[in-house]
């Protein structure tokens, strides 16, 4: 298996396992086939970092023109520092504290998408306080089933995501109220992993339908936001392209005078990045074969937190026989695995296994459960490959750490 024009073993050889491994030109291609779909209408891709948010992924995010959703003062300054311009930033989420937002408001990003009373109140506070105009819009709740998984569904009605539009409207009004904020966006974001369009047509219509009414209240804003969510192939399945959905874009938002915002996460990295995993041992018990590898559920969580399926294959092509595995780490629970019943070409222990589609919530939703150091990251770009994140040391997982001194004695 090559990455580009490098075998993924020699990058093995050199780093150790497990590791990431993302391919710099596929995620190029990812994200330019994504923006320019979407040519004929103004819009801004704002990645949405928390799919990936390696300093690299976002480096080269701000190099092909893409903004930033974030979710956090983290990713904030992770993006900022990656070069990304504060006025591509967008940032979402349902708990942001005073201290994030007030670094947002300094920083001058596009738009802080509000997600209930509260936060809209501590956001009026903050640009009192500091006197700055703050542009802002409300996420809404579309209260649509994009039908996907219920984890990664977040625009229904019982999620806790959003402002249902009843209250939305009322939010709208005390925003025109305020001297310093602006309303200038409307925002939702219905799921993840979405394999059709209609959810995303049913959300658009509905936030126009809404930007109607705003306007009868006297609010015009100029920014819709339709949020990520676009699903990718990860077995069979067979997600909308781009085009498309940037058809049904530019028919729903013709002549409206609004520029789209976009947050992809998924389908511009999901498929950019694999999971490569050592072999460790065959264990056999009757009925059943197991694959224990060098990787776990805490640096690629998405199978043990969702059931989610991932392609695995040997690096080394395997020798043809093919062997019904349980493939799972080293870690101590039942739900540390990758796979299940999966046949899989026979290997032998010591040989590598590529966990496909694991660029996107991969290491983004790493830990360092059972005392496991986070795993290097690694691009590659046509013949040469960099490590981006080196692997974490026994040191830094004691790091910050401290010992009261009656226990020291
Ligand atoms: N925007 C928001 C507000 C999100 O919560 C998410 C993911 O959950 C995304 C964008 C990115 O979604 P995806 O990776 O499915 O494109």
């Amino acid at each position: 298996m090559y990455c580009e024009k490098v075998p993924v073993a020699e990058i093995a050889d050199a780093v150790g396992t497990p590791f990431y491994v993302y391919s710099y030109r596929t995620f190029e291609r990812h994200f330019r086939v994504f923006n320019d779909a979407f040519k004929k209408i103004p819009h801004i891709t704002c990645y949405s970092c928390k799919a990936n948010e390696s300093s690299a992924i976002l480096r080269m995010t701000a190099r092909f023109g893409g903004g930033a959703d974030i979710v956090s003062g983290g990713e904030l300054y992770k993006a900022l520092h990656a070069g990304i311009p504060a006025n591509r930033i967008v940032f979402s989420g349902a708990g942001k504290t005073g201290e994030e937002l007030r670094s947002a408001i300094r920083a001058k990003i596009l738009m802080i998408n509000i997600e209930s009373e509260g936060e809209l109140q501590a956001v009026s506070r903050l640009a009192r306080t500091l006197k700055r105009d703050v542009p802002v819009s409300i996420r809404v709740n579309p209260e649509i089933d994009p039908r996907t998984h219920p984890y990664i569904t977040t625009g229904l009605k019982k999620n806790k995501f959003g402002v249902l539009w009843e209250d939305a409207q009322r939010l709208y009004r005390e925003i025109k109220k305020e001297r310093f904020l602006a309303p200038v966006g409307i925002s939702s974001h219905i799921g993840s992993q979405i394999l059709e369009l209609t959810p995303f047509v049913e959300a658009v219509r509905s936030l126009k339908s809404m930007i109607r009414q705003l306007k009868g209240d006297g609010i015009t804003v100029r920014m819709v936001d339709i949020g990520g969510g676009l699903g990718i192939t990860y077995k069979d399945e067979l997600p909308p392209h781009p085009e498309e959905y940037a058809g049904v874009m530019e028919k729903e938002l013709e002549g409206m005078g609004l520029m789209l915002i976009l947050e992809p996460g998924r389908v511009l990295v999901g498929n950019s990045g694999v999971f490569i995993t050592k072999l460790l041992y065959i264990k056999k018990i009757p009925g059943k074969t197991f694959y224990i590898v060098d990787g776990a559920m805490n640096d690629l969580v998405r199978p043990a937190f969702y059931g989610a399926y991932h392609e695995i294959m040997p690096v080394k092509k395997g020798r043809g026989d093919t062997i019904k595995v349980d493939i799972v780490g080293p870690v101590c629970e039942s739900g540390d695995f990758f796979a299940k019943d999966r046949p899989i070409a026979s290997v032998k222990d010591g040989e590598l296994l590529a966990v496909l589609g694991a660029g996107a919530y991969g290491f983004s939703m790493s830990s360092n459960y059972n005392a496991r150091r986070r795993v290097a990251e690694v691009l590659v770009k046509d013949r040469e490959f960099y490590v981006i994140r080196k692997r974490e040391t026994l040191r830094d997982l004691t790091r910050g750490e401290s010992v009261p001194p009656f226990l020291k004695a």
